[in-house]
């Protein structure tokens, strides 16, 4: 993308669509909803977002602190490499900053019960989080496999409050929980509220998680500002995408390369990863048109990351696009490099990332050795890693 482009950036169009990719590809009874939520949404005004802001700093922690990790940069040798703090928000990442977005929202429509899906567990318990806050009975869906996978984060959930239902039919994970939560939805969708959790799903849901993460890059911006530094390069790692699009998208129209760091699992050249964009094809999930693993049939392939967070078969519409224009670079990371990432970033800066997050400290660590002392990555540290101590303790022996 050209400078002149990008100063143009105005994306999705009234459809939804960014490029060829986005829209919605929801069930014909659906659309009444998504309309509903495009008109309020679109229609927000101050006093929405000065409440959003209020939760968002009293509730939530912001703003995170942006950290200079100076050994790791000295260590490393070359660029100034700095963590933006996501890993302290509330529930340990940046997740929160949609799901309250999304609660207030639902409020505010005068919905009276939230639905959700989750994968890994994490955006369930991030909306079973705002459910007890807000008082609003809460349903997440979640595949069978997973339940037994993510038995503490089940647990947390219902703690919460939240009901878990386990969805026993197809592959038993995430991309059958969503069928289950969609159907749900129509079924309740004059009352119901549907969460999802990441810059995925039908219009006007990507653009409106982004929406509610940009305060990441937004804080990034004003506090790189007030050291007088500017960003070279901004890395995060890419599930779904909330947390990259979060911290790129108030960085679109500068001079600054954006990079998303996929997981590839055993590596790409296996049938185990989960890089979307690398090796993915044009396809429908979630309502959406996007890039998405599949088989040679065109059915959705099963992702594998060492991180459960990663691990999804498609991704964001935006990034796609970002992707197809050359405004953003997509990389890969495999389970390994991703686990001497967590070794890294602890050993030198007492800091233990998210398996997620560990995905970009890798690519992090040999982006900055490429590059000049006086130049700047900019690294989002998504969240912290204790929800992953079980995996870590063992793959990561003491002292290794
Ligand atoms: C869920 C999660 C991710 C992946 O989701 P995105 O929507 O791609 O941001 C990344 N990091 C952490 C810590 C997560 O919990």
């Amino acid at each position: 993308m050209t400078q002149t482009q990008a100063e143009t950036y105005q994306q999705p169009d009234a459809f939804g669509h960014f490029g060829r990719f986005g829209g919605q590809y929801v069930p014909e009874t659906l659309m009444p909803a998504l309309h509903e939520l495009i008109e309020v949404y679109h229609n927000l005004d101050e006093s929405f977002w000065r409440e959003y802001r209020s939760y968002l700093k009293d509730y939530v922690g912001r703003p995170t602190p942006l950290y200079e990790a100076k050994r790791w940069s000295r260590e490393a040798g070359g660029a100034r490499i700095f963590l933006k703090r996501e890993d302290l928000n509330h529930t340990g990442a940046h997740k929160i900053n949609n799901t309250v977005g999304q609660i207030l929202l639902a409020r505010r429509m005068g919905k009276t019960r939230i639905i959700a899906e989750t994968g890994a567990g994490q955006h369930g318990v991030a909306t079973a989080t705002v459910c007890a806050l807000f008082d609003m009975p809460c349903v997440v869906y979640m595949g069978a496999e997973d339940v037994e996978r993510q038995s503490l984060n089940v647990y947390r959930m219902k703690l919460l409050g939240a009901e878990v239902r386990p969805v026993t039919s197809g592959s038993q994970t995430l991309k059958d929980a969503t069928n289950e939560a969609i159907r749900d939805w129509v079924t309740n969708v004059a009352d119901s509220f549907y969460i999802i959790g990441s810059v995925v799903g039908p219009h006007p849901y990507p653009a409106m998680v982004r929406d509610f993460q940009k305060v990441i890059g937004e804080e990034c911006l004003q506090q790189l500002d007030e050291r007088d530094l500017k960003a070279d390069a901004v890395v995060a790692c890419v599930g779904g995408g909330s947390n990259a699009m979060g911290i790129f998208y108030p960085f679109i129209d500068k001079d600054t390369r954006l990079i998303g760091v996929e997981a590839a699992g055993r590596g790409v050249e296996s049938d185990e990863h989960a890089a979307s964009i690398s090796k993915g094809k044009p396809g429908v999930l979630h309502g959406a048109m996007s890039m998405l693993l599949q088989d040679p049939n065109g059915q959705v392939a099963l992702a594998h990351s060492i991180s459960a967070g990663l691990d999804y078969p498609g991704i964001g519409p935006e990034h796609a696009h970002l992707n197809d224009t050359g405004r953003s670079a997509f990389v890969a990371v495999t389970d390994e490099q991703a686990l001497e990432g967590v070794v890294r970033v602890s050993r030198l800066e007492g800091i233990i990332p998210a398996l997620e997050s560990a995905h970009a400290v890798a690519y992090v660590d040999q982006l900055a050795r490429t590059m000049r002392p006086d130049q700047v990555i900019l690294l989002n540290m998504s969240g912290r890693g204790d929800k992953d101590m079980n995996t870590y303790e063992k793959h990561i022996k003491p002292g290794a």
